[in-house]
This record gives structure tokens, C-alpha cells and sequence, in this order.
């Protein structure tokens, strides 16, 4: 993309309504613009950055084998009604009436929607196990909508639901869920922290929430200091294999880690003094088995071996895609701007022209450009006419990884200079050797 032709906002002044970092940049940066309380607009650089966070949480559901699908946003209230859950949810959910009088809502979430349609169309315990996804907008009328896309009243989720026979496979589901976050979250730069939490509204025993520590996180936090140095990484693991993914599950809830609202202070003591931690965490995702809650009451059962009918157990996991933005925000940035992990950054390189209209600098920005772009590469060109200072300071601010800075003066040696954002070292080597650098870098990612 050329920055001439594209539609970036930035802003020059903080803006006075935004309380922390990532909501202050994320309007610095032309990512978002609020339209009512707790509702934004996805300006193109934010859109791009969602988008990425959605490929992730895609590619690592379907490659444990979960089903991607869609429901709708506004959903009938009659199944609400039939889980006993229309009255119970309280004023965070948005009625509405149609001009039948109908009663409809906008779904704060899908457990009902999915439940009818399994009951619809799975009869067999053959079919299953089963998980079932979608990345959907959610709506829930918060009382205080606040910290920009961190705490939304419109927001972006990836909702999945696991059908099982037993309590045994749901456990397995369970895990298998547990894994697929990890990797998530790894991929997008992020360590997330599987906490004990209680269950809340939705219902159920075992429940973990996955946080990002930072000091701007709604939820107080209790942990082994130990959680924090284990690594997913890039291992392989079968994701039919029960034990396989027992043990990650295992290895990484073992030690102390909870939220305030499961926090233990005679099980913390056990830890040792030196390991003990207190902080703040940002909620992006939670994990939930709750059983039979909704099988029972709304009938979906299946066949079982013996041809009896049995409720099916049920999960239900959720990420917060949109609020991700935020939280990588809050967990990557310096007094410049945002910094984004490889994994989600909204351009892979920014090319800084520093003298546009010399005939050699805009040549040799071109063929940069085209040469990335040649190997499926996605580069943001400043070619504007705005001074070196100020193209610098956009780059920083938007917080691409890698630049490449182009120039008449290093031209005329045959070099050109790349710059990491992360920790501002910047090396001359050939236009060649920055394209080969950059591509090495997101072999892999991009
Ligand atoms: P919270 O405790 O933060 O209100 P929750 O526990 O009610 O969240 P879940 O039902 O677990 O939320 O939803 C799954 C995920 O969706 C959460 O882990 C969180 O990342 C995200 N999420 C929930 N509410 C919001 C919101 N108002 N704005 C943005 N993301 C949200
Ligand atoms: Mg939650």
C-alpha cells in the first residue's frame, strides 16, 4: 500500500477521552473511531490488525479439527426464554421488539443457537464428538463501556461449542481447547495465563480464563511466578491424543494461578514467598465445561450405544478477538507508539522515502516495494511529501516491526537502512539484502 492513496487518520494531539495506552493509540493511530458508547467503527488499519487476530484464532481452531460456521447477531428470544435464561441474563442484554411485537435480542452470546441446532439435526452418539465455531459480533449492555475496544458494548468474539457423549470426551474437548489458545495467543505475540475462574452467568464447574498481565487489566491477579516462563512453542501434538493433551493442560494449570474471584489464600501461601505474585489482567479468553446445563432443559440428546437418549455434555470457549487489539497493545508498546508482534502486524515493512521527487530515491523505494510485494509480502510506502521527522514519527506510532529507510545519501553507496521498531537498532546493507532480511523474517508467519 502507498500512504498517498490509503485512508490512515492519525491524530497529533492525545485525545482527552481515552483513559489507557492502547485506547489513546488506537485513536492516535487511525485504527478506530467510536460512533456511540462502547461501539467503533474499524478504520482500515484497525480493520487490518482484527482481521489478522481472526486468521489466527481460524487456522488454529480448524487445525484441531473444530468446525468453522455462522449464526446470526439477532437472535429470537424464544430459545431464551426455554433455557430459562431470558429473564436470568439481566439488562446486559440488548431487547428488542420487531414490528410483530416479537420478542428478539442481540446475542451476548450462543449457547441456546447452537444447542437447537444440535438437537435439530444430531441424533447419534456416532456423531460426535463435535465442536462447532464462529467468530460472530456480540452485544452486551455494559454498564460502564469503557477502555476503548477493551471493554466494548459491540465486540468481536470467537465463540465455540463441544458436543460430547461423556464427561470424559468433554474433558478432552476441554483440554484440546486449552491448546489451541496457547498456540493463539503465542502466534499473535502474546502470553495468556490459564487461571482458575468462576464460572459467572454462563454456568459450570471447570472453568479457566486465559489473561495477559498488564497494569491496566480489570481483574486482579494471583500466581506462581514459575507459570510465567513456560513456553507452547512450535511443538507438535495430535490433538485426538487424550493424554497428549492432558499433560500441556496439565503442565500449564499445576501451578498457582487465579483470578480474585477463585482466589485462595490459604493454597497462595503454599507457594514460595519468593515466587508469589500479585498484578492486574486483561480477560481474552475462557474456557468453560458446564455438562448437561443446556442439553437437559432444551432436549438435546442423542442415541447412546444402548439406544437410550442422553444429554449431551456440552463446552462452550470463547476469545475476545476484538479486545485482543487492546490487549497486545497494553502488553507491546513504548512512549513512541505501538509496537505489533510479527504475527499481527497490520504491514509486514514500512518503506520511509526521504527525499520523494529524487529520481533515484522514488526508484529505488519502487522496486523495494514491488520486490516485497513480489514475494507475498505487505509493505506500507510513505511516499507522501511530509518531512523525515514526521514520516518517522507516523511509523512509530503505527508501530510497523521492521523500516526501511531509503535516502540519497546511502544511495549512493548502495544502501539502504533497517530499522527494528522493537529496539530502534538500525543496520545499512543493499535494498537486496533488507528484502532478503524481511522475507526471512516472516518465513513462517506471514
Ligand atoms: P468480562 O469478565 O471481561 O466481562 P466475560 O467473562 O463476561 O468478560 P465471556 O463470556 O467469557 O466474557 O466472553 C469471552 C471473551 O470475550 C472474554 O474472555 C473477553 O475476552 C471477551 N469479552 C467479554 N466481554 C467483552 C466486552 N464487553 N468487550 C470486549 N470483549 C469482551
Ligand atoms: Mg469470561
Amino acid at each position: 500500500m502507498r500512504l498517498s492513496r490509503y485512508f490512515l487518520p492519525v491524530l497529533k494531539e492525545n485525545p482527552s477521552e481515552a483513559q489507557i495506552v492502547s485506547h489513546r493509540l488506537m485513536l492516535r493511530a487511525g485504527m478506530i473511531k467510536q460512533s456511540a458508547a462502547g461501539i467503533y467503527s474499524w478504520l482500515p488499519l484497525g480493520f487490518k490488525v482484527l482481521r489478522k487476530i481472526e486468521t489466527i484464532v481460524h487456522e488454529e481452531q480448524q487445525r484441531a479439527g473444530h468446525i468453522p460456521m455462522l449464526m446470526p447477531t439477532l437472535q429470537s428470544a424464544d430459545l431464551w426464554k426455554e433455557s430459562g435464561r431470558f429473564d436470568a441474563y439481566g439488562p446486559e442484554m440488548l431487547r428488542i421488539k420487531d414490528r410483530q411485537d416479537r420478542d428478539m435480542l442481540y446475542g451476548p452470546t450462543n449457547e441456546e443457537m447452537i444447542t437447537d441446532i444440535f438437537r435439530s439435526h444430531v441424533g447419534s452418539y456416532k456423531d460426535l464428538p463435535m465442536t462447532l465455531y464462529h467468530i460472530q459480533w456480540k452485544f452486551r449492555d455494559e454498564v460502564r463501556p469503557r477502555f476503548g475496544v477493551m471493554r466494548g458494548r459491540e465486540f468481536l468474539m470467537k465463540d465455540g461449542y463441544t458436543f460430547d457423549l461423556t464427561k470424559e470426551d468433554a474433558l478432552h474437548a476441554y483440554n484440546r481447547h486449552l491448546v489451541t489458545y496457547l498456540r493463539s495467543y503465542e502466534r499473535m505475540g502474546l502470553q495468556a495465563i490459564p487461571m482458575r475462574a468462576d464460572s459467572g452467568p454462563i454456568g459450570g464447574d471447570d472453568t479457566h480464563e486465559f489473561l495477559v498481565l498488564a497494569e491496566t487489566g480489570e481483574s486482579e491477579v494471583f500466581y506462581d511466578s514459575q507459570i510465567t516462563e513456560l513456553k507452547f512453542g512450535d511443538r507438535e501434538i495430535d490433538y485426538d491424543s487424550v493424554d497428549q493433551c492432558q499433560a500441556v493442560m496439565e503442565e500449564f494449570t499445576s501451578r498457582y494461578a487465579r483470578t480474585d474471584e477463585t482466589h485462595d489464600a490459604a493454597l497462595f501461601a503454599e507457594v514460595p514467598a519468593e515466587r508469589q505474585r500479585s498484578a492486574r489482567g486483561i480477560e481474552v479468553g475462557q474456557i468453560f465445561y458446564f455438562g448437561t446445563k443446556y442439553s437437559e432443559p432444551m432436549g438435546a440428546t442423542v442415541q447412546g450405544p444402548d439406544g437410550k437418549p442422553v444429554p449431551v455434555h456440552m463446552g462452550s470457549h470463547g476469545i475476545g478477538v476484538s479486545r485482543l487489539l487492546g490487549a497486545i497493545i497494553e502488553a507491546s508498546h513504548d512512549d513512541k507508539g505501538i509496537i505489533w508482534p510479527e504475527g499481527v502486524t497490520p504491514f509486514h515493512v514500512g518503506i520511509v522515502n526521504l527525499k520523494q521527487g529524487d529520481d533515484q530515491a522514488d526508484a529505488a523505494c519502487d522496486a523495494l516495494y514491488a520486490s516485497l510485494q513480489a514475494l507475498g509480502l505487505d509493505p506500507l510506502y510513505d511516499d507522501t511529501k511530509e518531512r523525515a521527522g514526521g514520516k518517522f514519527a507516523t511509523m512509530d506510532l503505527i508501530g510497523l516491526p521492521w523500516r526501511i529507510t531509503v535516502g540519497p545519501r546511502g544511495l549512493k553507496n548502495g544502501v539502504v537502512e533497517l530499522t527494528s521498531r522493537r529496539t530502534g537498532e538500525s543496520e545499512e546493507m543493499t535494498p537486496e539484502a533488507a528484502v532478503e532480511k524481511i522475507a526471512e523474517i516472516y518465513r513462517g508467519i506471514a
